[in-house]
């Protein structure tokens, strides 16, 4: 069996299809799409599941690369079986430095520079002491709970859902 899987270049519209036996494995997909990819991306890309949705906060395409591991592709992505679709997949050129994900993590760091923290206990976790108002209440909390928060996509005060 037979399955097709589509690279899209990351930030690029270029996108390949390549097709792949389902019975490789994981670590034997990534050398092989690795090696096919070569003469068009380089050397060394890394490959990204791009169906994955994770709310961590993170653009796809900063994410970690798929991982070798010897499990076989028809297994792994079992619950996209039949393949009525594509496997996805971005790939990201590790000679390449890609300014879109540079902009995007200088934007969240300048964000974590303008918190004006003080001194109290955090109503969510009731652990930490230095909070900072991050909506438009009164309410204050820690970083952790509010990253947490972000992370399951909670973009509200956990007490009185002000945005
Ligand atoms: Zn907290
Ligand atoms: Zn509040």
């Amino acid at each position: 069996m037979f399955i097709n899987a589509e690279f899209k270049e990351t930030f690029a519209n270029r996108t390949i299809v390549l097709q792949f036996d389902s019975y490789l494995t994981v670590t034997q997909f990534i050398e092989d799409a690795k090696q096919r990819l070569k003469t068009r991306y380089g050397d060394d890309v890394d490959i990204i599941d791009a169906n994955i949705y994770l709310n961590d906060g993170r653009i796809p395409e900063e994410r970690e690369p798929l991982q070798p591991n010897e499990t076989i592709i028809f297994d792994y992505w079992y619950g996209r079986f039949p393949f009525m679709q594509n496997l996805a997949f971005y790939m990201r050129r590790k000679d390449m430095s890609y300014p879109q994900i540079d902009f995007i993590k200088a934007q969240r760091q300048q964000q974590r520079q303008q918190r004006q923290y003080k001194k109290d206990d955090c109503p969510i976790c009731l652990e930490h002491t230095s909070v900072f108002n991050a909506y438009s209440c009164s309410h204050s909390v820690c970083d952790t709970c509010f990253e947490n928060c972000n992370k399951v996509n909670i973009r509200c005060c956990s007490i009185c859902r002000a945005k």
